[in-house]
């Protein structure tokens, strides 16, 4: 059976050119970074380069990205340091972020006490603006913390206007960019962010490590405490074969970006008309939405809700819905349901997100499946 990958904001394969890079420096560089003898020199040397080479295709220097093991660990420590190093007391987001980010705030706010609010979402699925000018006149320290493109519906956050919204009111702001990195251009130096966020394995790269960018002068506390690595902030031997695969699925995504983008916007394109064409009453979720994510709500019954991915898993097409479904009952999207009425939640809604690997037929194919259903 042909197997159709469409779930590409989960996760996305790995470039035959980032398992070669990384299969030659688990064979040939295993030294630990720390020793200072020649294997770990040479080790060493493949964590800096890497450093530079992310720092480059983001225009800021590499002293200012610090290796993680994913976003998640990335943002439990940054928020952490909001409330404990920071002096922040109040956290600006919203309601359709990540739960990385969700569940660390509900966190802080229960253990700190420090003050959430949540800026409004229009019906279109975009950050209400003005809501957050109006609430960033406050004068308490503040800390924005709102994701670039959203991973379920792809709407994506105007940065420099909110970088500037916050470099104006003295606040602090956080932007979950890992649906973005590698995806599309981002220079720090035009765009005055604190901090921004990756995850390899959302371009092309291999899971469990990313980085955070720390802009310079901002001096925060260490995440774990121990050896000198990654100066001193994250201690630990460094995963020196997955930063070596990280910088290069990086470098590659950005060499391809022209090309990469256009493919992918065409075929997202070409899904959304086949879809219309097929089933008229398709509405998308989400307007101006990034070029590889498509949500979608079908003109299906309810009754056939729970069965969608179900059905389509059968056939071996893989993508995911804007829903959870747990044993039977249906339990809306927290995207979705920040900015859809009531009776469209009830709908079955679906997340398509493509990468250049998928082509016209496989369209096709995901197309007729769904018709059948
Ligand atoms: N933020 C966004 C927008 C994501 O899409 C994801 C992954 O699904 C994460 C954060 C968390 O990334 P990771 O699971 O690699 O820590």
């Amino acid at each position: 059976m042909q197997k159709i990958y469409l779930d590409n904001a989960a996760t996305t394969p790995l470039r035959k050119e980032v398992i070669e890079e990384m299969v030659h420096v688990l064979t040939h560089d295993f030294g630990n970074p720390s020793s200072t003898h020649s294997f770990g020199r040479s080790a060493k040397t493949i964590i800096e380069t890497s450093r530079k080479t992310i720092a480059k295709q983001l225009n800021c220097s590499a002293q200012e990205i610090i290796f993680t093991s994913s976003a998640t660990e990335s943002t439990n420590w940054i928020l952490h340091q909001f409330v404990s190093n920071l002096g922040v007391k109040r956290i600006l987001s919203s309601k359709i972020e990540h739960h990385a980010t969700l569940h660390t705030l509900e966190h802080l706010a229960k253990e700190f006490g420090i003050q959430v609010e949540y800026v409004t979402i229009e019906k279109n699925g975009a950050i209400n603006l003005n809501h957050l000018e109006n609430l960033l006149e406050d004068s308490v320290k503040t800390a924005v913390c709102l994701m670039h493109v959203n991973n379920e519906i792809g709407t994506v956050l105007d940065l420099k206007k909110v970088s500037d919204l916050c470099q104006k009111n003295n606040a602090y702001f956080f932007c979950d960019t890992v649906q973005s990195i590698g995806k599309t251009e981002i220079d720090l130096k035009e765009i005055p962010v604190d901090f921004i966020i990756a995850s390899a394995h959302k371009f092309h790269g291999p899971k469990g490590v990313g980085f955070v960018y720390i802009k310079k002068n901002i001096l925060i506390n260490p995440m774990l405490y121990g050896g000198e690595q990654e100066k001193g902030m994250r201690a630990g031997t460094e995963a020196t074969h997955q930063i070596a695969g990280l910088a290069k699925a990086l470098e590659l995504s950005y060499l391809k970006l022209n090309e990469e983008r256009e493919y992918i916007s065409n075929l997202k394109q070409y899904c959304l008309s086949k879809l219309q064409e097929s089933l008229p009453a398709t509405t998308v979720n989400g307007e101006n939405t990034f070029y590889n994510i498509l949500n979608i709500t079908l003109p299906i019954s309810e009754e056939k809700t729970a069965m969608i991915l179900f059905n389509l898993d059968m056939k071996g097409i893989a993508v995911s819905r804007g829903s959870a479904c747990q044993s039977g009952s249906i339990k809306p999207s927290h995207v979705l349901a920040a900015f859809l009425p009531e009776e469209d939640l009830k709908k079955p809604s679906l997340r398509i997100s493509f990468s250049h690997y998928n082509t016209k037929e496989e369209i096709d194919l995901f197309v007729s499946e769904i018709t059948k259903i």
